[in-house]
C-alpha cells in the first residue's frame, strides 16, 4: 500500500512582479529537489511562461489560477486551457472562492471549465467549500455534497484520475484563522465520502484533498497531520520564501511520518 502524493500550492493571486517571482523561483526550486511532497506555485498569466522555463529541469510545478471554459473564441480578456498549456502552465484552479463570490462563477460554470481541463490536458484543482453563514446555519455538508457533485456532472472516474479537490472554507480564506485541523479534517473526511459515491472508492481515495484558509507556517504541521488532509493550497503565506518553504518542509516531515505508519 502506498501513501497518497501531497501537494502544496501557493495561490499568488494578483501579487508580485515578473522581477520578484523569478528571485523565489530560483531561491525555492533547490530547496523542493530532493523531496517527496510535490510543489506548486499558481502564479499570474503573464508569469506562467517565464517562471515555466526557469523550472523546467527541476520539480517545481507552475500553473494558472482560471481559465475560461470553450476552447477559442471573442472572448475578451479570458484564457484558454491550450494557451496555458502552451505557457508551460501544467494545472489550474478553478472555481475558487473569490471567482465565485466576486466575479459570479457558478456551479454549472465551475463544471464547464472542469470538463475542459481535463479535455485539454491540464490538471484541475478544483476549490469548493461553504460560506460563514452556511456554517452558522450547518449546511456545511449539504454545500460541500451539492459543489462536488454539480462540479464533476458528467465527468467519468478515469477523466478525474489527476483531479485535486482544494477544500477552502470561504470564513478562512484571508481571514487570519483557519480552520481547526479537526473541523478541516471531518470535511476533507466528508469530501473523500461523496467522491466516492460519485466516482469509485478506490479513486476517491488516491484523489489529493488539500485544505486552504489562512495557513501559515504554525498551523501547517497540525493540519497536514490529519489522515485525510493531503496537501496545502496557501494564499498569503505563499508570497513570502520563508513562510512558504517552512510550509513545505514541515509537510515533508509529516508526509515521511505518515508513509513510516503505513
Ligand atoms: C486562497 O486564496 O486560496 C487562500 C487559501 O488564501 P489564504 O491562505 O490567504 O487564506
Amino acid at each position: 500500500m502506498t501513501h497518497r502524493s501531497q501537494v502544496i500550492t501557493g495561490n499568488w493571486k494578483m501579487y508580485k512582479t515578473q522581477t520578484e517571482a523569478t528571485y523565489f523561483v530560483r531561491s525555492l526550486m533547490p530547496r523542493v529537489e530532493s523531496i517527496s511532497t510535490q510543489v506548486c506555485l499558481a502564479v499570474p498569466f503573464t508569469m506562467i511562461c517565464g517562471l515555466a522555463e526557469e523550472a523546467k529541469e527541476s520539480r517545481l510545478v507552475i500553473g494558472a489560477q482560471n481559465m475560461n471554459d470553450v476552447s477559442e473564441g471573442a472572448f475578451t480578456g479570458e484564457i484558454a486551457a491550450k494557451m496555458l498549456i502552451e505557457a508551460g502552465a501544467q494545472f489550474v484552479l478553478l472555481g475558487h472562492s473569490e471567482r465565485r463570490c466576486l466575479f459570479q462563477e457558478n456551479n454549472d460554470f465551475i463544471n464547464r471549465k472542469v470538463k475542459r481541463a481535463v479535455k485539454e490536458g491540464l490538471r484541475p484543482v478544483l476549490c469548493i467549500g461553504e460560506s460563514k453563514e452556511e456554517r452558522q446555519a450547518d449546511r456545511t455538508e449539504e454545500v460541500i455534497r451539492s459543489q462536488l457533485t454539480e462540479c464533476l456532472i458528467g465527468l467519468m472516474p478515469d477523466q478525474l484520475k489527476n483531479l485535486i479537490v482544494a477544500y477552502e472554507p470561504v470564513w478562512a480564506i484571508g481571514a487570519g484563522e483557519a480552520a481547526t485541523p479537526e473541523m478541516a479534517q471531518k470535511a476533507h473526511y466528508f469530501c473523500r465520502q461523496i467522491l466516492g459515491e460519485l466516482l469509485t472508492i478506490e479513486l476517491a481515495n488516491q484523489i489529493v484533498i488539500q485544505y486552504g484558509g489562512s495557513v501559515n507556517a504554525s498551523n501547517a504541521k497540525e493540519l497536514m497531520n490529519q489522515p485525510d488532509i493531503d496537501g496545502l493550497l496557501i494564499g498569503g503565506a505563499s508570497l513570502s520564501l520563508e513562510s512558504f518553504s517552512q510550509i513545505v518542509d514541515d509537510s515533508e516531515s509529516i508526509l515521511n511520518l505518515k508513509v513510516e505508519s503505513i
